[in-house]
């Protein structure tokens, strides 16, 4: 009865791991930093306008590595 009990236990301490609901499973999220386009505005000039730049949060590359699974995708 004993046995039966721990083996029943184990098998709930299975870690269970869970898609990442803030990136759905792909591990990376949109960079908050640019608004996902990879380009921020680094000056403004009257004249010319608002001058577009890398990004320096995503360098360049949209996404960042999720926050919330640490880029794995999963979370358990
Ligand atoms: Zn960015
Ligand atoms: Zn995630």
């Amino acid at each position: 009865m004993i046995e039966f009990e721990r083996s029943q236990r184990q098998r709930k301490i299975e870690p269970t791991k869970r898609r990442c609901h803030r990136c759905h499973g792909q591990g990376r999220c949109a960079c908050h930093a640019c608004g996902g386009t990879g380009k921020v505005v680094t000056s403004r000039d009257v004249m010319k306008g608002p001058e577009m730049g890398r990004c320096t949060a995503c360098f360049g590359n949209k996404t960042r590595r999720c926050p919330n699974c640490g880029g794995e995708g999963f979370v358990t």
